[in-house]
Formats: structure tokens, C-alpha cells, sequence
């Protein structure tokens, strides 16, 4: 079965898509040996899962075995950043969690297709699956990886998520585009931690690992640079020059949310965890779980106060 590529992009303009791309399942060995020396260096950190399902991220066709073309989706999510400048929420976690927003219209898109094409199979992710959901991006000529491991989008910088599909269809497949970070190294420099390097993002250093992801203790080294980050750390995206003319979303779902941006501590603390799961449902903080943010909030007044 072949699809138009002009069908397929009008159709995810339609749906809501900022953008849209198509590209093969082939994934170049020099991407799989980075990935490789990544997780030999454990800059995954504790994130264990991004240890499982090696092979799958590098073979479309384990995660999806009639896989012929992967369609692939960006969401730019960028609005005025309403966190205060005492307690920083990352500007993607200000609206509702981008997994079920992106993935809604994923599934609608697949629904639509398959009305017309009957045999049309799908299979679709964001962040959802073991998928190096960036490497297609790029393949895709949606944006290239920068050196502060983003997906970067000449459009919409690197406030973007991005969604995709493994499908059986044959497209006409985009151009990577030929744009990079060249010369610049803004980014590494900016990053208060050291975080990033040529050999990619060292989590264990990183802010953003440290306030959402790592249910142990943050290392004093890296406590002692948080400044304001609540829940992740925007810096290396702020400072890229993709970055200095962002278009405001048309995403109603990705909104800052009251609740979120201004955190009432002492509500917080007295609390259930219930409760707080309850009033955060659909957003990104029911990652970290209210006892991090209570600790990320102790943390940043310790130094505050030192
Ligand atoms: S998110 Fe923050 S700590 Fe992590 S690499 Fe970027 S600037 Fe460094
Ligand atoms: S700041 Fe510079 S080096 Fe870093 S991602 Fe942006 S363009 Fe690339």
C-alpha cells in the first residue's frame, strides 16, 4: 500500500501537528555505537529503563514487525514561562502531561487513515516505547540534535514534542535538513553542572535527572547548583539562539496550569499523596510525586538560606 506524503502531512496539519515528517526504519550503525557508549559510561544514571529493550530502539521492526515507514509528529509546546523566578517548573511540564495529549491525536490520526486505507497497521509512540524517537525526528528533516541532546527544529527551537508512528504503508520519504549546532557550544557552557559534553548528557549531572527522576538522595555537588529548579531545568535550552524567538503554542492542552506554576508549599505538605495525585492528574509533576517536590523545595531554600 502506497500513501501520498502530501496526504499524510495535510492530514497532521489538520489534526493539530506543528509539523510532520517521514523517514525509513533503518538506523545508522554510528547512532546505535553512541547509544552504546552512553549507557557503558552509565550516563542513563538510574534510569534503568533505558538499559531494557536495547535492540528494539535500533529495529523498528521488534517493536512493530510490518514496519516499512515511520511518520513522525513535532508539537511545539512553547508559552510564557509563568513559573516564578523563585521556584522553576520546566516550561513542557506547565501544561498537561504531553504523553496522553500526543498520543491522543497520534491514534486519531492512525483512525482517521485507516478509514480510507483499510489495510493501514499502525504502531504509536511518544516516549512510550523503546524508540529513538529523536533519530527519526532528524531523519525526518523536523530539526537536528543539538548539542544540549534536543531535538532542535529551525522553526520552533527545541520546545517541541515529538510523536510518532510505525506504520506498513509505503511514503515518499523527507530529506535530513543540513543545518547543526556548528561552532556554537553555548549550551555545554551554560549547563551550571557540566552535564554535557561531546560524549552526550551525563544524567547523573544533570538538574533536570536530579529533581524529577532520582528517588535517592541529589549528591551535594549537584545540590549545592540547584539555584531555583523545582522540576527540571530549562538553562540549556534558554540559552540556545534556536531558542530566542519561540512561537507561542495553539496547543490549549500545554497552557501553564495555576495549580502548577504557582505550587502552594503548605498545601503540599499536609497532604496525601492521594490527594496530590488527585489534583495533578494529567500532569507531568505526578512523575516526580509530591514527596520530591517537597524535597526539591527544602533543597532550594538550604542553599538559598546558606
Ligand atoms: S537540563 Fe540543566 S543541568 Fe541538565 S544539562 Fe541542561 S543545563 Fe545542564
Ligand atoms: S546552544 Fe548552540 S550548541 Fe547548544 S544546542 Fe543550541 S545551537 Fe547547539
Amino acid at each position: 500500500m502506497k500513501i501520498p506524503a502530501e496526504k499524510i502531512k495535510n492530514l497532521a496539519k489538520e489534526i493539530g501537528f506543528s509539523d510532520c515528517g517521514i523517514t525509513n526504519i533503518l538506523v545508522e550503525q554510528e547512532v546505535k555505537k553512541f547509544y552504546k557508549n552512553w549507557i557503558e559510561n552509565n550516563f542513563n544514571a538510574e534510569m534503568k529503563f533505558l538499559e531494557n529493550e536495547f535492540e528494539k530502539r535500533f529495529e523498528p521492526k521488534l517493536v512493530f514487525p510490518k514496519a516499512k515507514s515511520v511518520i513522525v509528529f513535532i508539537i511545539n509546546y512553547y508559552y510564557k514561562d509563568y513559573s516564578s523566578e523563585e521556584y522553576k517548573i520546566s516550561k513542557y511540564a506547565q501544561g498537561s502531561d504531553y504523553h496522553s495529549v500526543v498520543k491522543d491525536r497520534l491514534r486519531q490520526f492512525s483512525e482517521i487513515l485507516k478509514q480510507e486505507y483499510l489495510d493501514f497497521e499502525s504502531y504509536e509512540f511518544c516516549d512510550t516505547a523503546p524508540v529513538f524517537e529523536k533519530y527519526f525526528a532528524s531523519q525526518a528533516g523536523l530539526g537536528f540534535i543539538g548539542k544540549n541532546r534536543c531535538l532542535i527544529s529551525p522553526k520552533f527551537g527545541s520546545w517541541v514534542f515529538i510523536g510518532g508512528i510505525f506504520c506498513n504503508a509505503e511514503i515518499e520519504t523527507d530529506s535530513k535538513l543540513d543545518i547543526y549546532c556548528g561552532d556554537c557550544d553555548i549550551c555545554i557552557k551554560s549547563c551550571p553542572t557540566g552535564a554535557l559534553s561531546s560524549k552526550g548528557l551525563d544524567a547523573d549531572k544533570c538538574i533536570s535527572y536530579h529533581t524529577i527522576e532520582n528517588k535517592n538522595e541529589v549528591p551535594e555537588n549537584i545540590r549545592k547548583k540547584i539555584t531555583n529548579q523545582l522540576f527540571g531545568c530549562d538553562i540549556c535550552q534558554d540559552s540556545c539562539p534556536y531558542n530566542k524567538n519561540p512561537i507561542q503554542t495553539s496547543c490549549v492542552e500545554f497552557l501553564p496550569q495555576e495549580k502548577v506554576y504557582n505550587l502552594d508549599f503548605e498545601e503540599l505538605a499536609n497532604i496525601s499523596n492521594k490527594e496530590f495525585s488527585r489534583l495533578f492528574k494529567n500532569t507531568s509533576l505526578l512523575r516526580a510525586g509530591r514527596k520530591k517536590i517537597i524535597i526539591n523545595f527544602e533543597n532550594i531554600n538550604y542553599n538559598r538560606n546558606k
